[in-house]
């Protein structure tokens, strides 16, 4: 279905609420973790969301590359309501008939034999960095073993996963942080060589190296090829194991399934979770039969993989299989790079690069200016338009898989107009 069937708003159902005393509330008794937008969002309709104003925007953030789908899809509406009345969480104790349904397509569909789920990205890197360990203790016979990440990547909120995170703004005050952590920069691949010889010391080895196939947070930083090919060397060359935290980019983002698609290569190890369900909660860790050395009792999740979220993936696989979504991405992305290409050419004093793949893209503005990503994401809801920034300086456009071509030109030109409020 493409999202112009689904441009109709549902009727607003919830009763009226003011943004101001929402916010109220919600200042009084939420915890500040979040920089947040002065709008609350209310409902929803493929790629457009209402906030409690009666105000339209159009959602290029899609829930962080979450909502695949985009919103009040009626295939992913339908399977959940179906779900709920039917059998929703069951625990772990027993067989989940959906769950392996889902790590059956998830095999199907990529470079991996074995699946685990939880629930977020933060636990797939988890499950991924705990069974990388155990790996390296009983098959590697490792007994410190280090585990490389890049610098400006990011990796989750978890202590683990804020170690492995390489961006100390987050790791501060947190200390101390989880030992058995080395940063390299990204795309970098004599730093990485020559970090594994200078960690290589008594009992101490590099024994995985965790990378996103593109930084998202850090920056919409695609993988180079190059890159990707000699780490992929390297690893096979020295038995490391080679971990991609494919949590942005997974399940169909760039306009490939898997992020690694785009790289020409297979790691042993990746993650998945914002856009595997569609906005339900989920995140799965998957891994070549090799490496998975999991004995029951070794890892475990109360809520991973329960009828509701992988009936909810389910229906999210093959909604975008059978109806050619991945084929829209691809073109959806290109149309949106060729757009803002246009712009950035336009303000060539503003915008310094245009870069992504598929639908996660990213517009960096100049450094020597005082333009801040976030203030152009204000000035952009200010006209209507959703996207949030990638860091100080990128604006990120990460819509629903299903956006169409017109919503891609109302976008960029909305965007136009926002740029436009702030260069007189
Ligand atoms: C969002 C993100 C995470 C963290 O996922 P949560 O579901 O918030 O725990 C980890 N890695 C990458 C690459 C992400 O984009």
């Amino acid at each position: 279905m493409s999202s112009e069937t689904l441009l109709k708003a549902p009727p607003a159902t919830s009763i009226y609420t003011p943004t101001s005393e929402v916010r109220d509330r919600f200042d009084t008794y939420v915890m500040g973790t979040y920089g947040r937008f002065p709008i609350a969002l209310e409902r929803g309709a493929g790629c457009r969301v209402w906030d409690t104003e009666g105000k339209e925007y159009l959602d290029f953030v899609a829930g962080i590359a979450t909502c695949t789908l985009g919103h009040a899809h009626p295939a992913l509406a339908a399977t959940v309501a179906k779900q709920i009345q039917k059998l929703h969480h069951v625990s772990n104790l027993y067989y989940i008939a959906e769950q392996g349904e889902l790590a059956e397509w998830i095999v199907k569909h990529s470079c991996a034999d074995r699946v685990f789920f939880c629930n977020s990205g933060a636990e797939a890197n988890e499950a991924a960095i705990k069974l990388a360990r155990k790996y390296s203790h009983t098959v590697q016979q490792i007994e410190q073993p280090v585990i490389l990440t890049a610098k400006a990547s990011f990796h989750g909120r978890t202590l683990a996963t804020i170690t492995a995170t390489g961006q100390p703004k987050y790791q501060k005050h947190f200390d101390p942080l989880v030992p058995g952590f080395a940063y390299v920069p990204y795309n970098d691949l004599e730093a990485l060589e020559d970090a594994i010889s200078d960690l290589d010391e008594g009992n101490r080895r590099v024994s995985a190296i965790m990378l996103e196939a593109l930084q998202g947070e850090g920056g919409v930083r695609p993988g180079d090829l190059d890159y990707f090919h000699g780490v992929r060397k390297i690893c096979d060359e020295t038995e490391i194991l080679l971990i991609l935290d494919e949590v942005q980019v997974g399940m169909g983002r760039t306009g490939k399934w898997w992020g690694y698609e785009n790289l020409g290569i297979e790691p042993d190890i990746f993650t998945s979770a914002k856009g595997l369900a569609g906005g339900i909660p989920i995140g799965a860790m998957m891994c070549k039969k090799a490496y998975d050395v999991f004995e029951a009792g070794n890892h475990a999740s109360t809520f991973g993989g329960n009828p509701f979220a992988c009936a909810a993936a389910l229906t999210v696989a093959k909604t975008l299989e059978e109806e050619g979504i991945l084929d829209n991405a691809r073109s959806r992305g290109e149309q949106l790079r060729a757009n803002l290409n246009a712009i950035a050419q336009q303000h060539p004093s503003l915008i310094s690069e245009v870069r992504g793949w598929g639908l996660i893209n990213g517009l960096e503005l100049k450094e020597d200016i005082e333009l801040t990503a976030v203030e152009l994401v204000k000035a952009a809801m200010n006209k209507g338009l959703l996207l949030v920034p990638a860091g100080n300086k990128v604006v990120r456009f990460v819509p629903p898989l299903i956006v169409s071509a017109a919503e891609v030109d109302e976008a960029t030109e909305k965007l136009e107009a926002a740029i436009s409020s702030l260069v007189p």
